[in-house]
């Protein structure tokens, strides 16, 4: 079974004209298309397949502070904020809670390294505590161990996968924008070297601005522009569980497996940072570039298999934009899992909670995490190209910080004051390399 999915009913008919086209409908093509609605612009989201269908219904659900990159810290902490809002702005509920993430260890490098991370946050006013034993075990009681030490944050939080996207796409028609679903957009045409217009499989809208929020497609519809922009996915696994037992932690971390309380009481299992890197023509063309990131996470990552080359969202072929593009021939992005990788998963969760034992898995999936070569995402107007905004490679953060993303594309489209500084997501940085520049987490 595919990760559960809110449907929901949208657009049917396309605007001749729009002020801004938001082309992707996962978390950050909807929050923005909904901060964009929310102050009187004509909007349209365009989404090849279902709003949420590919890594945004695909997470686990955490919006945290806790770990996060200088640079992304800043987004993570408005989002919460923004988060928080939500349910009351749109009238219905994304699932978002802050109930606090907890993270437990045995290893003392690990533990340090909280540590020093707290007082990083600190000066950036997040408060987050050390876990002495003591502290960890009771915290940690439903795992039955003995720990070292750990970290809680409480004002983190999760929000529901399933929902959070759909949800924010019906504020976004609440707002007055539309939102067009089993609508790829093809491409882009221009007039005087700036963006005139975008066109879909169902005809030719007119606007001056588009955000390309494309997801792990985002690099090879941008070829078709000339732009460069290197981005590889790794396919990362993982199950859920039918509803179970009540009293365990929320969102608890271990080195060994992590696990999610779910909207409907079942739980998320996955395990931190594992994923399989499938071998695509994107994939060589930006091996050089990526070198950084693969070095420091290459423990984790496994030889996977040929079905993301087969899946097209990393050709390197030039498409037409009469006849039908690998957009309408790959609807959603929807690879299979590894079943090792998903029963092993099973083992150390039930071994680490045994509350967990007999309780029937519900579903497993994988998802594709689209990611830049220093780890954080790209957002903002490409050189070269008035009126395009690149808002991809989030790098498996993108959930957690969407609504961030999506508010501060809103404010680079208007020219409002910026939520947060947009400098550190330019996506020209990417001409550099990424060497000493990779995202810790
Ligand atoms: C297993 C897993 C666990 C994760 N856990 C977390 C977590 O706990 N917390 C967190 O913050 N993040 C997490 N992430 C990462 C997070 O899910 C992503 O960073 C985030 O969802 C990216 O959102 P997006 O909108 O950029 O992309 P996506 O959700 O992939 O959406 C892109 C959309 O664009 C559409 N599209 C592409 N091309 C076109 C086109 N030409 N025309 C129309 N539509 C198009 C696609 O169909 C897709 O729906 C996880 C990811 C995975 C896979």
């Amino acid at each position: 079974m595919p990760a559960p999915l809110l449907h929901i009913e949208t657009t049917p008919t396309l605007p001749a004209t729009a002020d801004v086209v938001v082309i992707g409908g996962g978390i950050v093509g909807a929050f923005a298309a909904y901060y964009l609605a929310r102050r009187g612009i004509r909007v349209a989201l365009l989404e090849k397949g279902r709003i949420g269908a590919e890594q945004s219904s695909r997470n686990w659900g955490w919006c945290r502070q806790q770990n996060r990159d200088a640079r992304e810290l800043p987004m993570a902490t408005a989002s919460l904020a923004l988060w928080e809002r939500l349910a009351a702005e749109i009238g219905e509920d994304a699932g978002f809670r802050r109930c606090g993430l907890l993270y437990l260890s045995n290893n003392e490098v690990e533990i340090a390294g909280w540590a020093r991370w707290r007082d990083f946050a600190r000066g950036a006013g997040v408060t987050t505590y050390m876990l002495s034993a003591d502290e960890a075990n009771e915290h940690g009681k439903a795992t039955g161990q003995r720990w070292k030490g750990g970290v809680f944050s409480p004002s983190d939080g999760t929000a529901d996968p399933s929902r959070a996207a759909p949800v924010v796409a019906l504020g976004i028609l609440k707002a007055g924008g539309s939102v067009h679903q089993m609508c790829a957009a093809r491409g882009i045409e221009t007039e005087a070297g700036r963006v005139s217009a975008v066109v879909t499989e169902a005809g030719t809208i007119r606007t001056g601005t588009v955000v390309l929020s494309a997801g792990a497609w985002a690099s090879s519809f941008c070829r078709q522009l000339g732009i460069r922009f290197p981005q590889a996915s790794v396919r990362s696994s993982i199950l859920s569980l039918a509803p179970g037992p009540s009293g365990l932690p929320d969102a608890l971390h271990t080195a060994e497996v992590s696990v999610t309380r779910r909207g409907d009481g079942g739980h998320t299992l996955a395990i931190s940072g594992r994923g399989s890197l499938d071998p695509t023509p994107q994939q060589l063309r930006f091996a050089r570039e990526f070198v950084p990131m693969f070095a420091r996470r290459w423990r984790s990552l496994a030889p996977g298999t040929l079905q993301a080359w087969r899946a097209g969202h990393e050709t390197l072929a030039r498409w037409r934009l009469d006849a039908p593009t690998p957009m309408e021939r790959n609807r959603i992005l929807d690879p299979s899992p590894n079943q090792r990788l998903i029963q092993e998963t099973y083992r150390r969760a039930c071994q680490l909670l045994p509350a967990l034992q007999n309780v029937p898995v519900a579903a497993s999936w994988a998802g594709y995490i689209d990611s830049t070569p220093d780890g954080v995402p790209a957002i903002g107007e490409v050189e070269g190209l008035p009126g395009f905004i690149l808002a991809a490679g989030f790098s498996g953060h993108g959930f957690g910080i969407g609504p961030g993303a999506g508010h501060l594309i809103a404010d680079l489209v208007t020219g409002a004051p910026p939520l947060v500084d947009p400098i550190p997501y330019r996506p020209e940085r990417f001409e550099a390399s990424a060497w000493g520049k990779v995202a810790e987490f």
